[in-house]
């Protein structure tokens, strides 16, 4: 097995607590590598790097900045599919999807470079003769990025771009499920150019290394993407700081009794068993119109069953394993519990035979909108059908979830469609497409329990990054007093 080591300050090094972890290729449960363990003084010493490093990038003109995100993009690009097999070993979705994954961080790396020229600020009048107003963006300082394991390179890149781009340093934690990705991802940006210590990478558990991040003062920003329990941790401990929290969901795709069926189910087997259902924008609800339930869960449960298991790398797979044993345990607890709550099991419900962490495709029949099935986020391959009579009771029930990522809508009544728009409690509405297909250049991200209101991704991608400065130059050559003088041209007393 090889052993690998973090990068601080442009160097490869051990953790100071001498223990190592070990990354899984989850279609086999077998070690593929070993990293460090960094704990909190790794962490404090990728800080002390980044910072001393970030006194010099922030100095680096904006559009200079943004060629080396340029060229990143480029050695993205040109090793793809290196970066495809990696994710489809370590992280185990299937290598159709991974290159998907590949390509969402050329995307994202190739529309921030352009950021360099563009940085948008804003101009305004005064109130005041002879005198500009205007607010700037600067830097934020150290950001602390905090990545989960199921988008292994396009995670890392949609915040390590625009945090670099912005002239940030930084410390990247990636989940120990898929260091490997990331030590890659950070290699390629040392070779397009970005200087020693701008960014480093800390390998290790959360509890430890991410906490430190989290609570060291010395970052300014933090940036998190993963589960909500760890979310509201972090909101509850990180002291004054930026904060952009991207956290589960609870996905819904509704089906009227107007649909394309067949369309629909293109889109729900996507959306429920794509990446094993292990995306954050994944539907584990589908909410049926009655008229037409019984006809799609036979559509649904027929497609399912041939959907083949397999590990990533393999063409032929459709749906690669869970990224560990405890998902695997995890979803299946939760078929248990949908039986218990008297949910109907229409096809899977249980792991498949053989090595590796894989989980058959499952559909749940006759789920209502308060089970924990149709409640809770369980990040696997399992559906839970929701029977209502109309337009206003499926979004009622689309909303009836703490969460607000994704939702989408299949329907010919254009009235229905604006329906959804208007009133879907989510950051993200498709109409007659699935849940998932989020494309760089506009907004990403959710409301109520999936977030604290950033957005990745778009024009908004660089307001988590920077800080807005207000400059007023005053050229009248007069002390003016802003609510105390007159207005130019009012007539004085
Ligand atoms: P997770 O267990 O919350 O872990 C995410 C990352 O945070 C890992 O690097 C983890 O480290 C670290 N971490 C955990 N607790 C921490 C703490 N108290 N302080 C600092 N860091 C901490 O989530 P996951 O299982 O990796 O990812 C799945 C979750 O991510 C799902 O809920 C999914 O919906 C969500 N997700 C959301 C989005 C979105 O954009 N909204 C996108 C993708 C995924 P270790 O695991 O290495 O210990």
């Amino acid at each position: 097995m090889k052993k690998f080591k973090m990068l601080v300050g442009g160097k490869l090094v051990s953790s100071n607590s001498g223990k190592t972890f070990v990354s899984l290729n989850p279609a086999t449960g077998k070690p593929l590598a070993s990293f460090p363990s960094g704990n909190e003084s790794d962490a404090r010493r990728a800080i002390d790097a980044a910072e001393k490093a970030g006194e010099k990038w922030k100095k680096v003109p904006p559009p200079k900045r943004g060629m080396v995100l340029l060229r990143f993009s480029q050695l993205l690009r040109q090793h793809k599919e290196e970066l495809a097999r990696l994710i489809a070993t370590e992280m185990g979705k299937v290598i159709a999807e991974s290159r998907g994954d590949v390509q969402e961080a050329i995307d994202m790396a190739e529309y921030i470079a352009g950021e360099g020229r563009r940085l948008f600020s804003f101009t305004t009048t005064s109130e005041l003769g002879n005198k500009f107003a205007m607010a700037i963006r600067v830097p934020v300082g150290v950001c602390g990025l905090i990545t989960p394991w199921n988008f292994p390179v396009a995670i890392p890149v949609w915040k390590l771009a625009p945090a670099l781009v912005c002239g940030n340093s930084v410390v990247l934690k990636p989940s120990s499920d898929t260091p490997l990705c990331a030590l890659r991802v950070v290699q390629l940006l040392r070779e397009a150019g970005v200087p020693d210590g701008v960014v480093n990478l800390v390998t290790g558990s959360g509890s430890a290394a991410g906490k430190e991040l989290v609570v060291n003062e010395r970052v300014r920003a933090v940036s998190f993407t993963g589960s909500k329990e760890a979310g509201l941790w972090i909101a509850r401990n990180a002291g004054i700081k930026k904060l952009g929290l991207e956290l589960g969901g609870k996905n819904a795709v509704i089906i009227m009794d107007d649909a394309d069926l067949n369309l629909a189910l293109e889109g729900v087997l996507w959306a429920a068993f794509g990446t094993s259902g292990q995306r954050c924008t994944a539907a584990s609800r589908v909410i049926i119109h009655e008229k037409v339930e019984k006809k799609f869960e036979k559509m649904l449960v027929g497609k399912a069953k041939k959907l083949r298991l397999g590990a990533g790398a393999n063409p032929s797979s459709d749906v690669g394993p869970l990224i560990n044993r405890a998902a695997l345990e995890k979803v299946h607890r939760y078929t248990e519990i949908g039986l218990s709550e008297g949910a109907k099991l229409l096809c899977g419900g249980a792991p498949a035979k053989g090595r590796g962490f894989f989980y058959k495709p499952t559909v749940f029949s006759g789920v209502t909108p308060k089970m924990r099935i149709a409640q809770e986020e369980i990040f696997g391959p399992t559906v839970s059908i929701i029977s209502v009579s109309g337009i206003d009771e499926s979004i009622k029930v689309a909303n009836s979830v703490e969460y607000g990522l994704s939702s989408s809508i299949y329907t010919k009544n254009i009235s229905n469609a604006f329906k959804a728009i208007e009133r879907i409690e989510a950051g993200l509405t498709y109409v007659n497409s699935s849940t998932i297909g989020s494309e760089v250049h506009l907004p990403f991200g959710g409301v109520k329990h999936t977030g604290n209101g950033a957005r990745e991704g778009g024009w908004t991608a660089v307001e988590e990054f920077s800080e807005l400065k207000t400059v007023y130059v005053d050229y009248s050559g007069k002390l003016q007093k802003a609510q105390i003088d007159e207005f130019e041209g009012k007539k004085k007393k």
